[in-house]
């Protein structure tokens, strides 16, 4: 797939996969656009910052707030910005205003640098061959995005909205291991059916990778495909990372020395291919996922509603 194509991802999964966060891509777009504004950006700082605070959460009057804004600004002005943020992100009370949740976490944002710093790293190899044609994989940042991809075939192993702060000065394997990591907690709870944008439940549904927006997807022979319903967030991931977490998967790994906890997803092939998957059957689907290690094969068979509904061991 062209580069050019890709979806606007925020969690897109290694083996290829992506996804769509259409709706929750937009309320944070429209809330940045909101504080885009100078002023209104500096009312959401002040009311973040708890200095001279007990909390963060204590209300400032209308003309302490304005003089730690801004003293020179004419009071008219502010109260019209003021205004602009108050019901969704401030809250207005006698003793003064106060962020709200939603004007908390636009605050942890703005302060971990999304959008307001531009950082970029040149791509520096992550010490593992690409799976699809061995050239040497390698991670770059680049306008918002972590990418772990071969510069070679273009295969995109890990696809991730960081804001810089998360990669500003960092050792380049601390952060590799960091990104794992965060990438991790998001592909967990959607591997246990959770959606982690708004925490409710992801249905569950195989397709074929040419039905779905993910990057290089042509690579697999089906995918995972994991939609929630209620903030339109569509997930798609590799057979492998949807049993990632499985406890036999885990035991069996543990036990031949390979803790698929803590390596990092693109070392796993299970999980960044589809070359241990059998797909047994389409209607109703069945699909198998046989990892072998030391001479040692365990197999998961998974229904259409990715239940595993038979463990072998051989
Ligand atoms: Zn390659
Ligand atoms: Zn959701």
């Amino acid at each position: 797939m062209p580069r050019d194509d890709r979806t606007g991802t925020d969690d897109g999964e290694a083996g290829g996969a992506g996804a769509e966060t259409g709706a929750a891509d937009d309320a944070v777009d429209e809330a940045f656009g909101l504080v885009s504004d100078e002023i209104r950006a500096g009312i959401v700082r002040a009311l973040g910052d708890d200095a001279g605070r007990e909390s963060p959460w204590e209300p400032v009057s209308f003309s302490e707030l304005r003089s730690r804004v801004d003293p020179e600004i004419d009071s008219a002005q502010f109260n019209y910005h003021l205004q602009k943020l108050v019901g969704r992100f401030v809250a207005k009370g006698e003793a003064g205003y106060r962020l709200r949740p939603a004007g908390m976490k636009l605050y942890r944002a703005v302060r971990a640098g999304s959008f307001t710093r531009e950082v970029s790293l040149d791509p520096f190899p992550v010490g593992r061959d690409c799976y699809n044609c061995g050239g040497a994989v390698a991670a770059s940042y680049d306008d918002g995005v972590f990418e772990v991809a071969c510069p070679d075939c273009g295969r995109v192993y890990e696809h991730t909205l960081v804001p810089p702060s998360a990669v500003e000065g960092a050792d380049e394997r601390e952060l590799l291991d960091r990104v794992d990591r965060y990438n991790r907690h998001r592909s967990l709870a959607k591997a246990r059916g959770v959606c982690p944008v708004c925490a409710s439940a992801l249905g569950a549904t195989f397709v074929r990778p040419a039905e779905t927006p993910m990057l290089d997807a042509e690579e697999l022979d089906v995918v995972v495909r994991r939609p929630c319903d209620h903030c339109g967030a569509r997930s798609y991931m590799s057979v492998g990372l949807a049993l990632l977490y499985d406890p036999d998967l885990v035991a069996f790994c543990r036990e031949r020395g390979l803790d698929v906890t803590e390596t990092p997803r693109w070392e796993l092939e299970f999980a960044m291919t589809d070359r241990d998957v059998t797909v047994r059957s389409t209607d109703p689907w069945e699909v198998a996922l046989q990892i072998e290690l030391d001479g040692d094969a365990l197999e998961l068979v998974v229904d259409d509603d990715l239940n595993v509904v038979e463990r072998n061991r051989s």
